[in-house]
């Protein structure tokens, strides 16, 4: 039952992520050259689905449009990335609660389990 739940935010995070995404992770394309700032690894065509737009204060709403905020990350690279700053973005939260939305902390918190989802789908070869 709680399965269920889950699942159902699961997916609507996704979507609200999805659109969200596709407006500044457009724009962040054309500014950037399509390359990994951690791994360095080159993305085009198809496999450009797996490079993403990292927002460097971990802040998603805060989206320049000189693209001062964003860095262009593989989704493996971006995950790790999160991880890694797990203890930090947990603080921002809390500080930041009362002046930002709160969907930001719904959008957020389920985030290591979404990257975990995105991870299994690229390994899927056609
Ligand atoms: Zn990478
Ligand atoms: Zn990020």
């Amino acid at each position: 039952m709680a399965v269920k739940n889950v699942k159902q935010i699961i997916s609507d995070v996704r979507s609200i992520q999805k659109s969200r995404e596709n407006t500044y992770r457009e724009r962040a394309l054309k500014l950037f050259p399509w390359i990994c700032g951690r791994c360095s690894r080159e993305f085009g065509g198809k496999k450009l689905r797996e490079l993403t737009v990292h927002h460097k204060d971990h802040n998603h709403d805060h989206n320049p449009p000189d693209g001062s905020n964003w860095e262009l990350l593989c989704i493996y690279c971006h995950d790790n990335e999160h991880s890694r700053n797990e203890v930090a973005d947990a603080y921002d939260n809390t500080s930041t609660g009362q002046t930002t939305e709160k969907d930001d902390g719904f959008v957020q918190n389920p985030f290591a389990g979404l990257a975990d989802l995105l991870k299994e789908k690229p390994q899927k070869k056609d």
